[in-house]
């Protein structure tokens, strides 16, 4: 089952190894915007998680976080690609064959993107962030990447950790030191990415791959969320507990009272119980 785009998702369980997960998701247009131009997708079946946050005028933006999420989705999870063919030109010896086939799911959804303005000028422009995180099956990791200013966190043992790099100006000048994380939330030029599906450069997505431990909660969101709550707001919201629609909609409440400004997307993956492995 996929849930995309819509006001709110269910919540979804999925239990393939030794970890139960269980997601939800939630955009909302925000206080200031017409359009919401996030999309997330939910498919438990797949273990496939994603946020993925446009840009582009007449609503084009709309349109390339959604191609982007279907590629994607299409890639991973209905193999409608023949990965092989493209495999050796960006194999990664440091990743599994999972974290390969991510790298190759986001290339493909750039190729997407960019054929759609190709066939349609208006759609000129257009551009999206991804972050996107899949289960590996039959073993208790998770695999996640991301191109552009969309982010992953994990909150473990009641600490908050941004387990991503901002691919985006204001980020090069935090980690220079130009710029503070304060200066950079308001800064007019927050919301330049320097990586993006769409873009006239290929992206190269970070990939990575982490070990899941019972009561982890990893967050996806799009900068709607970070650019209005700072991380340690995040954090205090996560870590009061409750379900993942509570935790959620107290997220996105945060944001539209701190002003809204943007979309604001919050993906939430929790993982709940370790069964005996059996082998
Ligand atoms: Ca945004």
């Amino acid at each position: 089952m996929v849930a995309s785009n819509g006001k709110d998702g269910p919540v979804t369980t999925s239990s393939r190894s030794h970890l139960q997960i269980e997601a939800w998701g939630i955009t909302d247009v925000g206080m200031k915007r017409r359009h919401n131009e996030d999309v997330f997708l939910v498919d438990p079946d797949a273990g496939l998680f994603l946020v993925a946050d446009g840009m582009g005028g007449h609503a084009a933006g709309e349109v390339a976080s959604q191609l982007a999420a279907d590629g994607i989705h299409k890639a991973l999870v209905e193999k409608e690609f023949e990965p092989g063919e493209t495999w050796p030109e960006h194999w990664d010896p440091q990743l599994t064959a999972l974290g390969n086939l991510l790298n190759d799911a986001v290339l493909r959804a750039h190729q997407e993107v960019t054929v759609a303005v190709e066939e349609n000028p208006t759609l000129k422009g257009m551009g999206t962030t991804v972050v996107a995180a899949i289960r590996q099956e039959d073993k208790d990791r998770l695999v996640i990447g991301h191109v552009g200013d969309s982010r992953a966190y994990r909150l473990r043992d009641g600490q908050l950790t941004l387990l991503t790099n901002d691919h985006s100006w204001v980020h090069e000048q935090v980690s220079a030191g130009l710029l503070t994380e304060e200066a950079a939330r308001s800064h007019p030029l927050k919301n330049v990415v320097t990586q993006a599906l769409g873009g006239s450069a290929e992206p190269q997505a970070d990939v990575f791959e982490t070990s899941m431990r019972e009561g982890d909660l990893y967050l996806l969101c799009s900068d709607g969320l970070n650019t209005m709550i700072t991380d340690g707001e995040i954090e205090e919201i996560v870590s009061q507990g409750g379900s993942l629609k509570t935790i959620g909609q107290r997220l996105v409440i945060a944001a539209n009272e701190r002003g809204g400004n943007d979309n604001v997307t919050v993906l939430l993956i929790r993982v709940l119980v370790t069964h005996p492995s059996g082998n």
